[in-house]
């Protein structure tokens, strides 16, 4: 809707970020705007049922806890390494150059909980599968992977076959 478009026009492009050749896709400018986030965040949830958002570190957080309290859910926080007290589980995943973490934190996901798992931007989708893995692990359910922006030239909605991925923005 109009209300999308606007906001996808507050994405800036960062060329060579975080190193030479990459373009990156900023979306804080977007966060920052009042009327752009109420978008974003509304179409985030728009028409499926979940009982918790699980928002990926960091970006994943800002919108996780705003799309669960715009459709009255709790949100989890999957968090890098060596943040949480208690750590229920973990999940290696390898990226690009190198490895990295996303840590469940104790006491928060429950078995059958169907869970709406949120981040801003897919790239080559080893961090959102990651995600979805901590929560199939526990016994949870999947309901949509929402993310604002699909790179797809990065190819990583193959790595989430299994799962609904719901992009706003697909570039
Ligand atoms: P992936 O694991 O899909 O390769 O990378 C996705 C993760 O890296 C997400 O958590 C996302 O925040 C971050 N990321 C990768 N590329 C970009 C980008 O161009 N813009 C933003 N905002 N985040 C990115």
């Amino acid at each position: 809707d109009d209300d999308l478009r606007q906001a996808a026009k507050l994405i800036r492009e960062v060329p060579d970020f975080p190193e030479p050749g990459v373009l990156f896709r900023d979306i804080s400018p977007m966060l920052a705007d009042g009327a752009a986030l109420n978008a974003v965040v509304a179409a985030l949830g728009r028409g499926l049922e979940f009982d918790v958002v699980a928002g990926v570190e960091a970006r994943g957080f800002l919108l996780g806890a705003a799309v669960a309290q715009a459709f009255g859910t709790g949100v989890i926080g999957l968090r890098k390494p060596g943040k949480l007290p208690e750590v229920a589980d973990r999940v290696d995943y390898d990226l690009e150059y190198g490895s990295a973490t996303l840590e469940l934190p104790a006491d928060t996901l429950q078995a059958g909980q169907r869970v709406l798992v949120v981040d801003d931007v897919l790239a080559t989708g080893g961090t959102l599968d990651a995600a979805c893995r901590l929560v199939l692990r526990a016994g949870a359910g999947v309901a949509a992977a929402a993310v604002v922006l699909e790179l797809t030239a990065l190819g990583g909605r193959a790595r989430l076959d299994e799962q609904d991925l719901r992009p706003l923005l697909s570039v």
